[in-house]
């Protein structure tokens, strides 16, 4: 059995997730005005900062100086926080053996009455339980069991990307807050500070629809060569697709393809098609707002291309399939192209 302790990363901010000021304002305003919940509910995609939220609510609520949403960063709670070791805030994370899921939060439970008595003797203890979507019905069943009678002076953070799978009685025992994908010039703001150039900030927040993770897993290299793979094919006035379909194939060796499919072709060229299409639509977007008929070509292109993927991991032939997908992408850019052309020289 382990046990986690909340390691911030090294670049997250003292202050509130960037792109959620209504939710952040929200607790913030529910702490002026002396309310706690026993438990909250962080709900939406993956990605979009609901863990920070976590950390920076625990930290704006045991802050001893705070302004609004801003924790100031220097008292001895903030940190103790910031160098993640805060004795009063414990991140579980679950394994994926279901009977370690059951011993998890056993031990959140017991950990809860050690830190009250012995580390923070008076202080409220904070537990973040992320996805808790993946949690087993049994295990969702003993965590509603701790959220019905909580323990005095603890406050639960759950989050969950797909909160329909989430009990019912779970969700009506927290305080919700629904996230959303982040603002696409929030995503450039998150990536610049993490560091990004401001042209490389913009090309991933185009493909990445408001999700961090899928920016930073954008940037890594697998998918970086994709990417300049894709814009050599777009330059490219008559490409032989077949010869494409090929060396896409090699290419989606190195990528990372779907859980629990490790070493099969097919869920890595779905990865593949998936993120071509991804720069399909990121590419054309601006081509397309220029015209009716090229924007209506962006729509129609995008229900052929999602067949084509779908025609891609169900198929024998994945190789015509794949040639296939590329041909159909490389005609409708170049219509797009056309009637974005014709409609600046009108
Ligand atoms: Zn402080």
């Amino acid at each position: 059995m382990r046990r986690w302790r909340t390691l911030p990363e090294g670049t997250e901010a003292v202050g509130p997730p960037l792109g959620h000021g209504p939710l952040t304002a929200l607790f913030a305003a529910g702490l002026d005005a002396g309310r706690l919940a026993s438990a909250y509910l962080l709900a939406g995609p993956p990605g979009v900062g609901k863990r920070h939220f976590a950390r920076w609510a625990v930290r704006l609520t045991q802050c001893a100086a705070r302004k609004g949403t801003e924790p100031c960063g220097t008292c001895n709670p903030c940190r103790a926080s910031l160098s993640g070791n805060d004795p009063c805030f414990v991140e579980v994370a679950f394994r994926e053996e279901k009977g370690e899921h059951e011993s998890m939060v056993e031990a959140a439970r017991r950990f809860a009455a050690e830190a009250l008595r012995a580390a923070a003797p008076g202080r409220r203890c904070f537990y973040l339980l992320p996805n808790i979507q993946d949690y087993s019905l049994a295990l969702q069943n003993s965590l509603l069991k701790t959220l019905e009678e909580p323990p005095a002076g603890v406050t639960f953070f759950l989050t969950a990307d797909r909160p329909e799978q989430v009990l019912e009685t779970i969700v009506s025992r927290c305080q919700e807050f629904q996230f959303l994908p982040l603002a696409h010039a929030d995503l450039i703001r998150v990536l610049e500070a993490r560091g990004f150039p401001s042209r490389q900030a913009g090309e991933l927040a185009l493909l990445s629809a408001g999700r961090v993770d899928l920016a930073l897993k954008f940037a890594t290299e697998p998918y970086r060569r994709l990417l300049a793979w894709f814009r050599e094919l777009d330059a490219q006035p008559a490409p032989d697709f077949l010869v494409a379909a090929d060396e896409a194939t090699v290419l989606a060796e190195d990528l990372e393809g779907e859980e629990g499919a490790a070493g099969q072709d097919r869920p890595k060229l779905a990865e593949l098609a998936a993120l071509h299409l991804r720069h399909f639509f990121a590419s054309s977007l601006e081509l397309a707002r220029e015209h009716y008929l090229a924007f209506h070509i962006l729509n129609l292109a995008s229900e052929e291309l999602l067949g084509a993927r779908e025609a891609l991991a169900g198929s024998g032939h994945p190789m015509l399939c794949l040639e296939q997908y590329f041909r159909v992408a490389f005609e409708r850019r170049a219509q797009i192209l056309r009637f974005s052309h014709t409609a600046l020289n009108v």
